[in-house]
């Protein structure tokens, strides 16, 4: 809580959900038990630090929701978590696995360190530490809640958890399903990596796409040419700008801790990526002018603006200044209602965390599948694929006297990989989930906004679930 935002990020959740509420049709007592945390998990361990000293280490799991199983949702590493900031988390888990329609409950975990402060080692023991506490208290399994990747963690700390874990549980075959996110030679899923920013993408690029909604915008169809600014150079903002680029969208300026820098030719996130790494700072990038703040680039005049980093980092204190047409949330959080209330009024489309960010947590639930299948996606049909591919283009190829480039003919025959499947499935899931909101959103002219037309379709969705499993006849 701060002077700018009198009430805290959990309460901020759920304002915009009973904000939506009104638009459903389920009575109070289903919609209290939706929105209630079902279990909060408080832990303290300690740590030798490598200098001798004991430090104690204050951590979270909250599973939001078990309307679903497993929970799911991940662990990040902040010197903000806090109790109520991992209960938003976990509610948001919720609302976004039940948009994109994965099948899980929400969840969320958090660790109060700065991973910079801390060497490898020390990490490792903390993460092996805080899974072995999960494990005592029955708070992660495949069946039961499996964590992620989130702020400040990544693929090195799913492979210490899914390591402690199935050392823990000897036997278990499902074992590697117990945590996603993790490199693929632990049992990961090619594609995870980029996926929340390929789903941001695949989600702005569909918004795009509707005529009427740009229309109203005053933009033109498409991503193509439009202007994007990215907060944040983690794996997400860099996924995002990425996908943008190489979609013919052109990212004019990138904003870190440091500074942000601009660049109205565009900006390649590989380079500056690498600038920054060689010199400490993401300023000084060779032909883009730097910007005294980080958060000036929040106001730049753009087409599309991606807040990529934390929570509330568009208030209503800074709301007002933005001036980008839409607003995409690929942060958790990072708008606040206050700000909500700025874009409608200024007609700025904000397009909703838990729903355009979903991209990891689909692809999160495709390593799930491939971890309890235990076999590669691909691996059966690709070269059924190719084979039928091949005689089919051969017959028509003879039918019709005519054949096909050598370009067409590898992207005619090839039978399907991986990463094809999994990113064809993660369009899929995000392609659907915005016509579903959009949808909602059209039906009832009273929804003020996409977020809320969001949350109307996963209060709908999570009701339908409790009343199906006839907890509420
Ligand atoms: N931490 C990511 C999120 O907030 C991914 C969660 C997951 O893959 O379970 O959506």
């Amino acid at each position: 809580m701060s002077a700018q935002q009198p009430y805290s990020f959990f309460q901020s959740v759920e304002r915009s959900f009973n904000k939506a509420a009104k638009f459903t049709k389920w009575e109070q007592g289903i919609l209290e038990q939706i929105k209630a945390c079902n279990s909060v998990y408080q832990m303290r361990f300690p740590v030798k630090r490598d200098n001798g000293t004991i430090e104690v280490i204050e951590a979270y799991r909250v599973q939001h929701s078990q309307h679903k199983s497993p929970c799911k949702g991940g662990i990040r590493f902040s010197d903000e978590v806090n109790q109520d900031e991992v209960m938003a988390l976990a509610s948001l888990m919720t609302y976004k696995c039940a948009i994109v329609n994965v099948p899980f409950g929400g969840g969320k975990g958090g660790i109060k360190i700065n991973p910079k402060n801390y060497s490898v080692y020390e990490l490792e023991k903390i993460t092996r530490r805080y899974t072995s506490e999960l494990v005592k208290k029955n708070f992660i399994g495949p069946g039961i809640d499996v964590p992620a990747p989130d702020y400040g963690t990544g693929e090195r700390e799913m492979s210490w958890i899914v390591d402690t874990y199935s050392s823990l549980k000897p036997g278990e075959i499902d074992a590697a399903g117990c945590v996603t996110g993790k490199p693929v030679s632990q049992g990961g899923v090619r594609g995870r990596k980029g996926a929340t920013g390929l789903g941001v993408f695949y989600g702005i690029r569909e918004v795009c796409m509707m005529e009427d909604v740009m229309k109203k915008l005053g933009l033109s169809t498409g991503v193509k040419n439009k202007t994007v600014v990215v907060q944040g150079l983690g794996n997400v903002g860099y996924h995002s700008s990425k996908y943008f680029r190489e979609g013919g969208a052109k990212v004019i300026a990138l904003a870190e801790y440091e500074g942000a820098i601009m660049n109205p030719d565009g900006l390649n996130e590989e380079e500056v990526f690498q600038h920054r790494k060689t010199t400490g700072s993401i300023l000084n990038f060779p032909g883009a002018t730097n910007l005294a703040n980080s958060s000036d680039a929040l106001e730049l005049e753009c087409d599309i603006l991606i807040p990529a980093a934390l929570e509330n980092v568009i208030n209503g204190e800074n709301a007002p200044r933005v001036k980008a047409k839409i607003v995409g949330e690929a942060a958790n959080g990072p708008c606040t209602p206050e700000a909500d209330e700025v874009f409608l009024k200024k007609g700025i489309l904000c397009v909703p965390d838990m729903y355009l960010n979903a991209g990891g947590v689909t692809v999160s639930y495709f390593e799930w599948l491939k971890n309890l299948s235990h076999v590669r996606y691909g691996r059966l049909e690709k070269r059924f694929a190719e084979n039928q591919n091949t005689e089919l283009l051969q017959q028509i190829e003879t039918l019709t006297g005519k054949t096909v480039n050598e370009k067409e003919r590898k992207f005619i025959l090839q039978g399907p990989d991986e990463i094809d499947l999994v990113q064809s499935g993660l369009e899929e899931s995000m392609i659907t989930a915005t016509r579903e909101i959009m949808a909602v959103w059209n039906s009832n002219p009273e929804i003020p906004d996409m977020r809320t037309a969001a949350y109307v379709s996963a209060i709908n969705k999570v009701a339908t679930s409790y009343a199906e499993l006839g907890i509420f006849p």
